[in-house]
């Protein structure tokens, strides 16, 4: 890396993240951030912009089926709410959907703090996938997964008297489907009251798909807005001059900019994946490093946050630094909305985010990198503002900034639908086109979705489940076509493979990617030992055995160059996948290093991604016939090309690249799936 540092302009007053004069969002504070100061939970509780609202908000609910609350994110909706309505003895139990998992866990904990109970009493538990606290608590955290899968059991969810839906300005796929599916329920059950909140303010449109009046009576309305106003501090925005050649680079000089001045409080950076969070940590922690040998001033502390941090890992972003370190924590959008981070004043942005968009031609999604919106910059910003004026460095320059769209559009019309798809069936709705989508999914991606089912052989012909196959799937917290795998695993001799492979593709890389030129000659080296021909699924194998052999060590993991929080993320779901296949009755077996039932295994779920060497020298999907790539992380990049492929995921940078692949056998495609494949395979070779 060069020696590039980037200039920040001067905030100008109008870019300002929030009207300086605005009075009622100000407070010149005594609420000033000191972990110092012990003061009791239930003043700081009293404190929070909500509390002001409080009784309105109960009034509210009793008088309409569903409240639409708006306010910024930290102002005590996810905490509060659910607490005053057990204060004011509503019936248990009251469901918290989250989208994030790091959300459910750190809520719930929050809530045992502020109760005074644990997560493991009757007051406050969670669930989230693949893991639950065994009682049946007043307030409840979960993802929205969990929901949708407790409506298979319980479809009107008796167990419940209020139902919040958080984070809706997220717009989820579930989100979405959730609020489809509460629709339909409130309806059905008068008495169940429904709380939807959301940072930003889209409330008008949310309000009226839940007003379930058909008259013009404003008085019938079942459905109404609270705005709460927030304590927001005010943000400064920094923009830089030029724009920056590589935003890791910037990050790192821009933490290292602030962590040198005099200014008190903890850096959030964001980035968009795991990767590049692992790399920007990694340089970090040297700096940090060498401030410690050298006792200079402005020690830090580095964290990472991402989906593929173990739960433990996640949470420790929540703790104070120790005394006399800087906090600086290195976050994907996980860390964007859903989740209150005490002690941030300094927000870095880089502008963009990954998200998955859906082709149907291919049945994949991609993962593309994106600039962000307009929402999630001021989003992002508005995290240093929390508990004191702040700083937010957005590493792109104002007049980019202008340019971003307003909104990012909802997930459901950019996504893949299969499991959703499958799992609307399992509760009973047949005509996926009469049901009441908020923003109703493009019809083609929802034939997809009901092409592949069919494929997968999880619906029939006229598009109802099938049993058990369907039914079990449906029931599966993961993509049909693992599941599909797991399900089948037993079959093929190979439930133990599966596991692992169905895991390791769980997060979204186990390799450690040093960044110094040495490092990454000798991790190349060092990935050689797992490498095999068969592909990157079968690589897995090798390098979950060998970490799985070695006692699950961190030394093995730095010794190989393995992502040792990854892995260990890799083992927890493994653990949790092997008791839920127990329960379906499949065998534990290992097909003990014969490679052809694994690889056929794969195919039996697997054989909607896959690809043939076209003459050009490059890969096409066999339906579509869409270009696809290896991408150069995949061991077969280096390797002589397969004729036939398999992949797991599609990820969009420059062009179209396979992940996670697999060299398979044509005639397994022709054995296992010939319903997909006769006529496609008949006329490609004719
Ligand atoms: P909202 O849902 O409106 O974004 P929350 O209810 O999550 O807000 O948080 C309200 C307040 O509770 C935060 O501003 C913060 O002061 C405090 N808080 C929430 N979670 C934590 C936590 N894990 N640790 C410390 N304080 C927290
Ligand atoms: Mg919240």
């Amino acid at each position: 890396m060069s020696n590039y540092k980037p200039t920040f302009l001067k905030p100008a007053d109008s870019s300002s993240y929030l009207d300086r004069n605005e009075p009622n969002l100000i407070e010149s504070t005594n609420f000033v951030y000191n972990r110092y100061v012990s003061q009791t939970v239930q003043a700081q509780r009293q404190k929070l912009p909500i509390f002001n609202y409080r009784n309105h908000i109960l009034y509210l609910l009793e008088k309409y089926q569903t409240l639409v609350l708006v306010g910024e994110t930290g102002c005590g909706k996810s905490t509060q709410i659910p607490q005053y309505l057990i204060e004011a003895e509503w019936p248990a139990q009251i469901g918290i959907c989250e989208p994030r998992r790091v959300a459910v866990l750190s809520l719930a904990n929050r809530v045992a703090t502020e109760t005074d109970s644990t997560v493991q009493g009757d007051m406050v538990g969670y669930a989230v996938r693949f893991d639950a606290c065994p009682n049946q608590p007043k307030i409840k955290y979960m993802t929205e997964g969990i929901l949708i899968r407790e409506m298979m059991t319980d479809p009107l969810l008796k167990n419940y008297s209020v139902i919040m839906l958080d984070e809706v300005h997220e717009r989820t796929l579930y989100t979405d489907i959730l609020m489809g599916l509460m629709r339909k329920i409130l309806k059905k059950r008068k008495e169940l009251h429904l709380v939807v909140t959301s940072a930003t303010m889209d409330a008008e449109e949310i309000s009226s798909f839940f007003n379930l009046n058909e008259t013009n009576d404003k008085k019938l309305d079942t459905s109404v807005i609270l705005s709460v106003t927030g304590r927001q501090h005010p943000v400064d925005i920094y923009y830089v001059k030029d724009p920056v050649p590589c935003y890791l680079q910037a990050t790192v000089e821009t933490v290292l900019m602030i962590n040198s001045s005099k200014d008190k409080g903890d850096i959030l950076a964001f980035l968009t994946g795991q990767e590049e969070v692992d790399k920007v940590v990694r340089l970090l922690t040297e700096h940090a490093n060498l401030i410690e040998q050298e006792r200079k001033q402005h020690k830090m502390i580095i964290f990472p946050m991402y989906g593929a941090l173990t739960n433990h890992d996640q949470l420790k972003v929540f703790k104070p630094p120790p005394d006399g370190y800087r906090k600086v924590i290195v976050a994907t959008n996980i860390a964007e909305t859903s989740v209150t981070i005490p002690g941030i004043t300094f927000v870095i942005d880089c502008g963009f985010s990954k998200s998955k968009w859906f082709n149907n031609e291919t049945h994949t999604d991609s993962l593309i990198i994106t600039p962000i919106s307009q929402a999630s910059a001021n989003q992002r910003a508005g995290r240093a503002g929390r508990l004191r004026p702040g700083k937010a460095y957005r590493l792109y320059t104002e007049k980019d900034a202008l340019n971003l769209a307003t909104t990012m559009p909802p997930e459901i019309i950019r996504t893949n639908l299969n499991y959703a798809v499958l799992q609307l069936k399992a509760l009973g709705i047949g005509n996926l086109m009469k049901f009441s989508f908020p923003n109703p999914p493009p019809a083609k991606n929802l034939k997809s979705a009901l092409e592949i089912l069919y494929a997968l052989n999880s619906i029939d012909i006229n598009g109802d489940l099938t049993d058990p196959l369907g039914f079990n799937m449906a029931e599966f917290p993961l993509d049909p076509m693992y599941s599909k795998l797991l399900l089948n695993s037993g079959d093929f001799g190979c439930s133990e493979e599966m596991l692992t492979i169905v895991s390791m593709l769980q997060v979204e890389t186990v390799f450690a990617k040093p960044t110094t030129g040495n490092g990454i000659i000798k991790s190349r080296i060092q990935k050689r030992h797992f490498e095999v021909e068969e592909g990157d699924l079968m690589t897995y194998l090798n390098v979950y055995g060998g970490f799985a052999n070695n006692n699950m060590d961190r030394g093995f993991c730095q010794k190989y160059f393995l992502n040792y929080k990854a892995m260990k993320r890799v083992a927890e779901i493994r653990s949790r996948l092997e008791k839920m296949i127990r329960n379906y009755n499949i065998p534990l077996v290992s097909a003990n290093g014969k490679i052809e039932p694994v690889l056929k295994c794969l195919v039996s779920g697997l054989f909607p991604n896959t690809a043939y060497l076209h003459f050009s020298g490059t890969y096409k999907t066999i339906r579509g016939d869409v270009e696809l790539h290896i991408h150069p992380d995949s061991v077969l990049y280096t390797l002589p090309q397969p004729q036939w492929v398999l992949f797991a995921e599609v990820l969009f940078s420059t062009k179209l690249y396979m992940r996670d692949l697999a060299v398979i056998n044509s005639d397994w495609l022709l054995e296992i799936a010939p319903h997909f494949f006769h006529k496609t395979i008949d006329r490609e070779f004719d």
